[in-house]
């Protein structure tokens, strides 16, 4: 299974900080060079930058409230840094 390959967990770590624009341009590079050839953080990246993006949207709009929960919690473990 690709979830527990060590360059997608350092993949997964720089994940956020990629969508947060707040790498070194070393772990850019890490994070780029990953996601170009691993179809799995691929999609979780897709999913994390849709995630946003519907985020800002409905905040903007006044969300709903329980709905931030509902989709921290579909995050999973890095939820904590929400
Ligand atoms: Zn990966």
């Amino acid at each position: 299974m690709t979830e527990h390959d060590p360059d997608c967990e350092k993949c997964e770590e720089l994940l956020q900080g990629y969508l947060d624009r707040d790498l070194t341009l070393e772990e850019v590079v890490i994070a780029e060079g990953h996601l170009d050839g691993c179809d799995y953080c691929r999609r979780r990246y897709r999913f994390e930058e849709r995630l946003r993006r519907y985020i800002r949207v409905s905040a903007s709009e006044r969300m709903p409230a329980g709905l931030l929960a509902k989709l921290t919690e579909l995050r999973g473990p890095t939820a904590d840094k929400f």
